[in-house]
């Protein structure tokens, strides 16, 4: 049985004796503990991180840059290690978990250029022989809160950056898969990353409250559902921190008639079913325009059945389970809703045969299958709520008007696309949708880490995206310095409003 700590001030930390079960989802059986922190843990971990900042901040560029190179070559190192404890304690599969992996290594790659993206602007002369510059600074102590569903990839959005701008940082995992996190802590150490620079924090509402209020943090970034997206933003700003907090959401493809429906089949299937539908930029709704519903529809349930579900560490499989049980059932219970609402279920995952198991609804472990919803009526319970699993529904439309009028009704604004062979429609899509993250035939369109991650609506609040430019934005403050060298002609008082001259 494992036992998952805290890290703080670059070693191991006990703290407090609550905990929580850790579980394998591919059997159902424990696997382990998670310490939770109570709010003296926070604290120390957060007078590690205060007590570090000084020399952080004041460290080189140079020697912080060589800091991430050593870092990113562990990493790399680490790769499977890292890829082996998210599949073990979230369920996807060990391939999938690489590539999450490989997405947080983008973030790394992008912050080690830091010395670039930190230069400031310099205007000689804006006033006789005065000079006026810019320049960045480091807010302090910050914090990350993040899901469960990329437990490397997200908390690598923020990390990077905010380290590499200068900060300290306080990561506070998702409880559910909290055991990359320490290996990430460890490979920092081995790194020459001095102690209390960065820190992990195991633990549930208490200790995301104590961050939120904790006066000493001046930045939180979060990612998770939009309650808790709402709730961090609406609390960490009542505190005087700024926020970055993104939610939950619910992306829809849109699929003109004059699409490649081999293409857009693979896509639906690829983008629905990936990660067991667990990403906040999977496809779970596809809006065919009519006429190509029912011929889409074959398509995709001809691929569907060739998936192979199993366990995560099976080179075989494609598609592991769901991360507990609790969540199963939920996601489970909407394909009784869907049918009550009016959807056909075409193809039910309670049925899918598990490898080296039985039916998914009868085999221990948190199994569900793959699921087609067909016909689900726009505007249903089923249709708008984010499930978060492997169901895919289909919604059928008469118009590119009437799909988009669908999209930009939705809560969510997070990500969406569209497939069609016709430039000018998708150029009109681009520019109408109200969604952040945007595709043209290419189904899951998450920015490259030099651009910024973020939705719109309810799947982001605050006006910050994460990564790129906006991350640095984010984790830095600005500061204008107006500069004049002293010369015997400046000399005497004038009480006017300075006027440049
Ligand atoms: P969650 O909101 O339950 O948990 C996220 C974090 O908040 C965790 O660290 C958790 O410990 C903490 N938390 C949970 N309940 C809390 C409470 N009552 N008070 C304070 N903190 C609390 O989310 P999850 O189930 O771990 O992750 C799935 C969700 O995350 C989905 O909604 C998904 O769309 C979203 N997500 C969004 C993005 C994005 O970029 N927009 C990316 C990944 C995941």
């Amino acid at each position: 049985m494992k036992s998952v700590k805290h890290w703080i001030n670059g070693a191991r930390a006990d703290g407090d004796a609550r905990s929580a079960e850790l579980f394998n989802p591919a059997t159902g059986e424990v696997s382990g503990h998670v310490a939770l922190a109570s709010p003296a843990d926070v604290d120390a971990a957060v007078a590690a991180a205060a007590a570090a900042f000084p020399t952080w901040r004041d460290t080189s560029l140079v020697k912080r840059v060589r800091v991430l190179f050593r870092y990113r070559e562990l990493m790399e190192a680490h790769r499977d290690e890292l890829a082996a404890l998210i599949s073990a304690e979230h369920g996807k599969v060990h391939s999938d978990a690489l590539g999450e992996v490989a997405r947080g290594l983008e973030v790394l790659d992008f912050a080690c250029g830091i010395p670039h993206l930190l230069k400031g602007a310099f205007s000689e002369g804006v006033s006789t022989r005065v000079d006026s510059y810019s320049m960045r600074q480091p807010l302090g102590v910050v914090a990350g809160i993040t899901p469960f569903n990329f437990p490397v990839m997200v908390p690598m959005w923020m990390f990077p950056i905010a380290i590499a701008c200068g900060n300290t940082f306080v990561l506070k995992p998702s409880e559910r898969d909290p055991s990359a996190s320490l290996l990430m802590a460890r490979l920092w150490k081995e790194a020459g990353l001095p102690d209390g620079v960065f820190n992990v924090v195991q633990g549930d509402k208490a200790a995301v409250d104590r961050l939120l209020e904790h006066p000493e943090v001046r930045a939180v970034s979060f990612v998770g559902s939009t309650p808790i997206a709402r709730y961090v933003y609406e609390t960490g700003a009542s505190h005087g921190k700024r926020v970055q907090a993104l939610g939950g959401a619910k992306n829809h493809m849109l699929v003109l008639p004059d699409a490649d429906l081999h293409l857009v089949a693979d896509a639906a299937v690829s983008a629905g079913f990936g990660s067991a539908g667990e990403r906040c930029m999977a496809i779970s709704v596809v809006l065919a325009v009519e006429p190509i519903g029912d011929e889409l529809v074959r398509k995709i349930v001809e691929r569907v059945e060739r998936l192979v579900i199993g366990p995560g560490d099976d080179p075989r499989s494609e598609m592991g389970p769901l991360v507990t049980r609790a969540h199963r059932d939920k996601v489970a219970s909407y394909l009784d809703l869907g049918v009550q609402e009016g959807a056909t279920l075409v193809v039910d995952g309670r049925d899918t045969i598990v490898s080296g198991g039985g039916r998914a609804a009868e085999t221990p472990g948190f199994w569900l299958g793959p699921t087609l919803l067909d016909n689900v009526p726009a505007g249903s319970q089923t249709h708008v709520d984010e499930i978060f699993g492997p169901v895919l529904s289909v919604v059928r439309v008469a118009s590119y008007d009437e799909g988009l009028k669908v999209i930009n009704d939705c809560e969510y604004g997070n990500g969406t696309t569209i497939f069609t062979s016709d430039g000018g429609a998708a150029r009109r899509f681009q520019s109408e949708v109200e969604v952040g993250m945007v595709g043209v035939n290419v189904p899951i369109p998450v920015p490259m880490a030099f651009y910024s991650f973020g939705g719109w609506k309810s799947s982001l609040f605050g006006d910050t995206h994460v990564h790129g430019t906006e991350g640095v934005h984010f984790y830095t403050r600005g500061k204008v310095v107006t500069s004049r060298w002293p010369d015997p002609s400046h000399g005497g008082v004038n009480l006017g409003f300075p006027t440049n001259a």
